[in-house]
């Protein structure tokens, strides 16, 4: 978690994969996150993270990333501010990462985890953020239908070869819907996903993602 490492925005990566260290989730229709907050540090004084309270300060009394994002959450309760903007990136195998888009952070809860510890979860929602030229702005023509579902980004990686379908590059990947939607490109399943680098990515006038 990465508290304004934007100016406008936070980031956040997440996992949903079996042996990730924390336990965040994505609601099926991709509109609710639920996201873990980190561990102390491990250090000489702490053999196992895992086994303490995840901090709000650090020793020094100054706010961890979780006590930064817990403290957005309560100016946002208490009418001091709007809801902090978090770009989330999803973790879909060893360094391959896929955008999520733009949530509002809204929640979160203190609470104890099976090892008998607490833990942050911090709740985030969608919204119709998006990016156009490094600002921020509510996109109310954007449908959530257009972005693409992990599993479908998983089938086409695997159908791809992790390659850009025109010239095979392998880095600067982005998964691009084939059929625009302002073509009337709908359903999104892999026969309409695929991979292209940020070139030919970029070439294309009706840019998805
Ligand atoms: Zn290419």
């Amino acid at each position: 978690m990465n508290y304004r490492l934007n100016p406008n925005y936070s980031v956040i990566l997440m996992s949903q994969r079996k042996n990730a260290p924390y336990r965040d989730k994505i609601s099926e229709d991709g509109l609710r996150i639920e996201y873990e907050g980190h561990d102390i540090p491990r250090t000489a004084d702490i053999d196992d993270p895992k086994a303490v309270d995840q901090p709000r300060f650090t020793k020094n009394g100054k706010p961890t990333q979780n006590g930064l994002f817990a403290s957005a959450v309560d100016d946002y309760s208490s009418g001091k501010r709007q809801a902090e903007i978090v770009r989330v990136y999803e973790k879909l195998f060893s360094g391959i990462w896929s955008e999520k888009g733009f949530f509002r952070l809204i929640d979160y809860k203190y609470e104890m985890d099976a090892n008998n510890r607490r833990v942050f979860i911090f709740t985030l929602e969608s919204s119709q953020i998006d990016i156009d030229s490094g600002e921020l702005k509510e996109n109310v023509l954007r449908e959530r239908s257009r972005v693409i579902p992990s599993e479908v980004k998983k089938e086409v990686w695997i159908r791809d070869k992790g390659r850009c379908v025109i010239c095979g590059a392998t880095d600067e990947l982005h998964f691009d819907h084939d059929l625009p939607y302002s073509k009337g490109g709908t359903s999104i399943t892999s026969e309409n996903v695929r991979i292209l680098c940020a070139r030919h990515n970029l070439e294309k006038s009706d840019k998805i993602q």
